[in-house]
């Protein structure tokens, strides 16, 4: 049985007062670890005291990106070391917006789950078509093909603990949701190709979330699906209640 997990990732939004608030908030009512892992993927310049505020508590907190390299001349950039010096658990890695907006490569990626790995980060490795390659039917290959390159050179064991978020872009932020059947097919199709590289057994143990447009109305649907374990949310991560409720209906799966 996979544990599920539910990740929120507030992007560029939030003060630090309203961060800090939500987590404290958040903290106190949070569901067991045994029943779901949940994560809050804050801005950066949070990281801190939101570790020490969910210090000993149900939650998780995460970053949204990361530098490859563990230190040098990169400025404004941010390690994985670094990262882990203030016991980060889980970092966002691939998301869309950083592919198209901050030209992330699949090598960059690739590198960057490296990198993740070997500070004990647990990456969130995100992949997904564009809606002109929905239509033009290449949906798997498009996945697959960011899948194959962002594990490539891992064993099956660090594989096992990554987590891979399938977020088709035309549904992210737009209202728009796969349906159940949809999504659960191309986390299939995901499942599938990580067996073929990296062994059934890896295949078994490896959490695939979907993203995009998920809320607290849609959810259960979504995770009654097989091979769908969890849920990365952008907007309905930034109310208290809202990310509550995802987190409680993820216990039911
Ligand atoms: P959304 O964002 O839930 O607002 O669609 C999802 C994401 O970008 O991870």
């Amino acid at each position: 049985m996979r544990k599920p997990i539910i990740a929120g990732n507030w992007k560029m939004y939030k003060t630090f007062d309203e961060a800090a608030e939500f987590v404290e908030s958040v903290c106190e009512q949070i569901p067991s670890e045994e029943k779901v892992d949940a994560v809050i993927c804050a801005p950066a310049l949070y990281l801190p005291t939101l570790i020490d505020i969910a210090d000993e508590t149900d939650l998780a907190i995460g970053a949204q990106n990361m530098h490859y390299e563990n230190e040098g001349a990169f400025t404004g950039e941010i390690s994985a070391s670094q990262l882990s010096s203030i016991n980060v658990d889980y970092v966002i890695i691939g998301h869309s917006e950083r592919r198209e907006y901050f030209n992330e490569t699949d090598e960059a990626v690739n590198k960057k789950v490296r990198a993740a790995l070997d500070n004990g980060i647990v990456p969130i490795i995100c992949c997904g078509e564009t809606l002109e390659e929905r239509e033009s039917n290449q949906t798997e290959q498009k996945v697959s093909n960011q899948i194959k390159a962002a594990l490539n050179g891992f064993t099956s064991e660090e594989v096992e603990h990554m987590v891979i978020a399938y977020e088709p872009i035309w549904a992210i932020g737009t209202g728009k949701t796969a349906t159940a059947d949809d999504a659960n097919q191309v986390c299939g199709a995901i499942r599938h190709v990580v067996g073929e590289l990296f062994g059934n057994e890896c295949a078994e143990k490896i959490r695939i979330q979907y993203g995009g447009s998920v809320k607290p109305d849609n959810i259960s649907e979504l995770l009654s699906k097989e091979h769908i374990d969890g849920a990365l949310v952008g907007g309905a991560s930034l109310q208290v209640e809202s990310f509550l409720t995802l987190v409680q209906k993820a216990t039911e799966k």
